[in-house]
């Protein structure tokens, strides 16, 4: 320890306030446990708190050690999450006591999962903090459900919005419509079954063929993963006879016509078939 340090660990030492511990914000990804990055799986092997959504599969809080403390700070059975400032106040709180703490967010955690914002919160207070990036639920539903995002005969871009309405706004999502209803491009979108809907005719009324494919992925990655597969016009009805449950993906445009081939349990031609072959995804 160099003098300055030295001084400054006594110096803290003296005010009887102890230096934070740092905080990882760590991608869980889409659910399957194997699909964490190998730098997410390491930490949270190591994790001594953890806080975590209710978007963290079971079998990816199971990896976390038996003596760490787990602190659920998504309990979707009552139906309301702990507030976004309660959460952002308990982890700094926490890590201000100078414990290493471990932010687990379903995902990554800089899609759509407030992470964002609980990383300024920790700039702000001066907290030193880590991101470990997960595999994103767009790109989980993709490759699980067997529908590229982009593909050099059907989408040169990708856009991922939101279809969830910000708690007062007006019963109206506030998207680029003109924008999302091009061609040639993949729409994926989150948090989206309540709002399917009103997308699928706003983006028909601003010009998207009604009969574009579209799909949703119902938890994706993980066991009973299912995917309905319609048009930008019979999907939302398909949805509502589903007794589609969250988490659940949407993807629209024209990739989506490639889960016939590429798609779990897709049956190939039979010219292709050996006999007695497994389904595609499973052969390996
Ligand atoms: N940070 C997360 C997204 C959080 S928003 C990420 O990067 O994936 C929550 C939304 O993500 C859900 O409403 C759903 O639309 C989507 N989602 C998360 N996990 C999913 C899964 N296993 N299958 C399908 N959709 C999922």
């Amino acid at each position: 320890m160099s003098n300055l340090e030295h001084t400054r660990y006594l110096a803290a030492i003296g005010r009887n306030v102890p230096r934070p511990g740092c905080v990882t914000l760590v991608g869980a990804g889409p659910g399957d446990p194997e699909l964490l990055t190998v730098k997410a799986a390491r930490a949270i092997a190591a994790a001594r708190v953890v806080l975590y959504d209710h978007l963290v599969s079971q079998a990816v809080l199971d990896l976390i050690p038996a003596g760490a403390d787990r602190i659920d700070v998504g309990k979707e059975s009552a139906r309301h999450t702990l507030p976004q400032n309660a959460i952002i106040e308990l982890m700094l709180r926490l890590a201000q006591s100078g414990r290493p703490v471990l932010r687990l967010k379903g995902g990554d955690p800089y899609v759509f999962g407030r992470g964002g914002e609980e990383a300024e919160a920790l700039a702000a207070a001066g907290v030193p903090f880590e991101v470990i990036p997960g595999i994103s639920a767009a790109q989980g539903a993709a490759a699980a459900a067997g529908i590229p995002l982009t593909h050099r005969d059907h989408a040169a871009r990708v856009v991922w919005v939101t279809g969830h309405l910000r708690a007062g706004a007006s019963d109206a999502l506030d998207l680029d419509w003109a924008s999302l209803a091009r061609p040639g491009q993949t729409i994926a979108v989150y948090m989206g079954i309540a709002t399917l809907p009103m997308l699928s005719a706003r983006l028909i009324h601003h010009g998207l063929d009604a009969s574009t494919p579209a799909a949703l992925v119902e938890r994706a990655t993980l066991p009973g993963q299912r995917t309905l597969v319609g048009t930008l016009q019979s999907l939302p009805a398909l949805v509502q006879q589903s007794d589609v449950q969250s988490p659940a993906l949407i993807l629209i445009g024209s990739v989506v016509s490639l889960h016939a081939v590429l798609g779990r349990g897709a049956q190939p031609s039979a010219a292709a078939l050996p006999e007695a072959a497994e389904p595609a995804l499973a052969a390996c």
